[in-house]
């Protein structure tokens, strides 16, 4: 019998802890992520670089 604790899962992309019965999720790279922050990353790449960034 194997009655190891889970060990501590820590969201890559926020940090956060991650809930093994509701947020368990894993990104490209097998990573366990939220399902939330992985959906944010995934439509949060932005497609231009701000201009803002450019100032001299
Ligand atoms: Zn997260």
């Amino acid at each position: 019998m194997d009655d190891r604790p889970f060990p501590q899962t820590r969201c890559i992309l926020c940090s956060m802890p991650l809930s093994l019965q509701t947020d368990l999720a894993a990104d490209e790279n097998g990573k366990a992520v939220h399902t939330e922050c992985y959906v944010k990353r995934i439509a949060g790449v932005p497609s231009n670089p701000s201009p803002t960034s450019i100032v001299n």
